[in-house]
């Protein structure tokens, strides 16, 4: 699957650099074209036409002070200025390149040597390391090329060298290494490869500083020399006439400021297109909180005023607990095992969409949870089903750009969140909410040690002093079963191992007694035994503290070890939501089926573990009807035609239009005796 059409079709969704790259391709065709434009000798002199302003008889542009055609000049100067810019940026790319990738596959003493010397070359203004060069070397064109390309070999290499570095200790350079590849062949066939799209944006972004550059040294004459021109010397020569003839250097400070603006356009598109970062949006800041659509949050602010007025009058029990006003130190211990009414979370026609040019990613569309009172939900799917998406909406925390809730609601405890103001959500994250995230490694500061890290989240929202904080920190180590917590409590996170780290994490999320943990993936990164233990965490804290759980996982053996309710997504839709007995004993939903058909049964040893076959949809190029469609082995002809609803099957919610004769069949088998498979056992 080749990216290239996608990256094209991003490139000229930019106008900006649409249109820079219109006027490069406009000016470099003009003056490639210079030879067969038939323009009068840009070097014939003519001393009865000097000076003539533009728009005079057989000169276009008019005359510089020698009588020589400006046009002419003007675009064989633009070829000259060209030419010299883009050579030499291919000369400091190469050589830039070569240092870097170098010095970071080597290393140690040869690393420092080319360094040190790159960092000699940076250390001189570099208009002024030009012009030294220029001085050694004697003036003229080529010495110009020459020194703006050695003073622009620092930018290649040091961009070359930071992406290379981080290369280097990758597995598969390791792998290469293995399968017998020499120093060569790593460098050029592995390592290059992958530092390219650095190259070029680095390319893309000194292009315009060199031409610059070149034009520099030809304006203070040690550039071009006459009679050839390029765009500096012109608008050299034009200086001393500016009051008298200002069109002589006007005109070329003109096409350099033009052509510089292009390139640089041109650059910065590119840049936003190859760099993976920054077209997934990761460098761009995201806001504070996820961005709601207007008219959504309009809407649904709207209508939670209205109807919240009313309702905590009617009912003060539900007000007890809904506002932030209402529990102030975060002591929610007793109402939280209440069970019964409302749900503590209640996410409705959620849709989180990405918006990264082209059509928007349905990450999530349409999706509806509820979290009862003191219950445990699982969300299972697929990597990719929009599972994270769900949880992280619910605090705005899903990144804007590109993220944007296009509709929907969450209600926290009957209490709206979408287009709450960043304070209202504040005050709800890590406090009544809290997340635990799959990897503990990156959900802790590296830098501090763990035991600040859970106090400083307890100052955040209760007003402890640092000694107070500090014993809760120990007291809640003990909770989640680290042993000798007041020791462990001014460890670093990297002296931890990794199921310690999570209990940390898990510490951290109880800190101010949240009502509600949502837990995404929480024990994937670990192993096996592990992972058990942190599952008997939750399900202690689920008992001890009364928390209500969300909790994802691609795994049904884990969320049966702690959910009674499952939530299966697919694509960015719910497609079945029933108990966990219900889904392990009749999943009704073929996809349900798939996945069960993964989790091992007692008993059952030689069942076959197939994989689902084929891919989801792209969630930017949904189809029509049924999303599981394509990979269904009991999709007919009518699964494609419309969208399919959730409905009532057997006691739960199921998004198949088979379901019903799917529960029939199964019933069928209940009622008939197996048949015997093997006679062996
Ligand atoms: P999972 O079910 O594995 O947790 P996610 O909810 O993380 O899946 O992602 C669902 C889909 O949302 C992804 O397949 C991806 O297409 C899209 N998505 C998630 N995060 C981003 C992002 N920051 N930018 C663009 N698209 C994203
Ligand atoms: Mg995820």
């Amino acid at each position: 699957m080749s990216l290239r059409p996608t990256r094209l079709r991003r490139f000229f969704y930019n106008p900006a650099a649409t249109a820079g790259l219109f006027i490069v391709i406009a000016v470099t065709a003009l003056s490639a074209a210079a030879p067969i434009l038939g323009l009068p000798d840009p070097d014939a002199t003519s001393l009865a036409d000097r000076l003539l302003p533009p728009g005079s008889e057989g000169h276009f542009l008019g005359t510089d002070e020698l009588g020589r055609d400006m046009l002419s000049r003007l675009i064989w100067g633009t070829r000259v200025s060209l030419a010299v810019g883009i050579s030499a940026t291919a000369i400091a790319a190469v050589i830039g390149s070569l240092i870097g990738i170098i010095a970071a596959f080597y290393g140690k003493f040869l690393d420092n040597f080319l360094m040190r010397g790159v960092d000699m070359l940076m250390a001189f203004p570099y208009l002024l390391l030009a012009l030294a060069i220029v001085a050694v070397l004697g003036p003229g064109l080529f010495n110009a090329l020459i020194a703006i390309s050695i003073v622009n070999i620092p930018f290649f290499a040091r961009n070359v060298r930071g992406a290379t570095v981080s290369l280097v200790r990758l597995e598969y350079v390791d792998a290469a290494r293995l399968s017998g590849l020499g120093d060569a062949k790593i460098l050029f066939g592995e390592l290059l490869p992958n530092v390219l799209p650095v190259i070029f944006i680095t390319i893309s972004t000194t292009v315009g500083w060199m031409i610059l550059e070149t034009a520099g040294l030809s304006f203070l004459g040690l550039g071009a020399q006459p009679p050839q021109a390029d765009l500096g010397s012109m608008l050299g020569n034009g200086r001393r006439l500016i009051l008298q003839a200002p069109h002589v250097a006007t005109l070329p400070g003109l096409v350099i400021l033009v052509l510089v603006i292009g390139i640089n356009l041109v650059g910065d598109g590119l840049r936003d297109v190859l760099d993976p970062y920054l077209s997934s949006g990761a460098l761009v800041s995201p806001r504070a909180a996820t961005e709601v659509d207007r008219a959504l949050a309009k809407r649904v602010r709207g209508a939670a005023e209205r109807e919240g007025a009313g309702a905590r009058e009617a009912a003060p029990g539900a007000a007890d607990t809904a506002g932030p006003e209402a529990t102030p130190t975060g002591d929610a211990q007793g109402s939280a095992t209440t069970g019964g009414g409302a749900p503590i979370l209640s996410i409705a026609e959620l849709k989180t969409w990405f918006w990264t040019g082209g059509a928007p990613v349905h990450a999530t569309d349409g999706v509806s949870i509820d979290i009862p009172r003191g219950t445990a939900v699982g969300v299972m799917g697929e990597s990719g089903s929009g599972k994270s998406v769900t949880a992280l909406s619910v605090l705005g925390l899903v990144p804007t750009p590109p993220g944007r809730i296009m509709e929907g609601s969450i209600r926290y405890n009957e209490e709206e969140l979408l287009g709450s103001s960043l304070e209202q959500l504040q005050y709800f994250r890590g406090n009544r909410i809290s997340y635990v995230f799959q990897n503990p490694m990156t959900a802790l500061n590296p830098l501090l040690p763990v035991g600040e890290q859970i106090a400083e989240s307890i100052r955040r929202h209760q007003d402890a002093t640092n000694a107070s904080a500090r014993a809760r920190a120990v007291e809640l180590m003990t909770a989640v079963h680290i042993p000798d917590a007041g020791r462990r409590i001014d460890a670093y996170p990297h002296e931890l191992s990794g199921g310690m780290r999570q209990r940390v994490v898990i510490a951290m999320a109880l800190a101010n007694d949240p009502d509600l943990i949502i837990a995404d993936e929480p024990t994937t990164a670990l192993d096996v035994t592990i992972q058990a233990q942190i599952l008997q965490l939750f399900d202690e804290l689920r008992d001890t503290r009364g928390v209500s759980l969300l909790f994802i996982s691609h795994d049904f053996g884990v969320i049966s070890q702690i959910c009674e309710r499952v939530v299966v997504m697919y694509a960015g839709q719910v497609v079945e939501v029933g108990t966990v007995d219900q889904i392990y004993r009749e999943p009704l939903h073929p996809y349900t089926r798939r996945l069960m058909a993964c989790v091992p049964r007692v008993g059952e040893r030689g069942r076959e573990m197939d994989a689902i076959p084929g891919l989801p949809p792209a969630l930017d190029a949904l189809p029509g009807g049924c999303r599981f469609a394509d990979r269904c082995d009991m999709a007919i002809g009518a699964c494609r035609k419309a969208p399919v609803d959730l409905r009532k099957v057997a006691g739960r919610d199921v998004r198949c239009i088979r379901a019903e004769e799917q529960h029939a069949s199964h019933q069928a088998r209940l009622t008939k005796p197996e048949p015997q498979k093997d006679g062996a056992s």
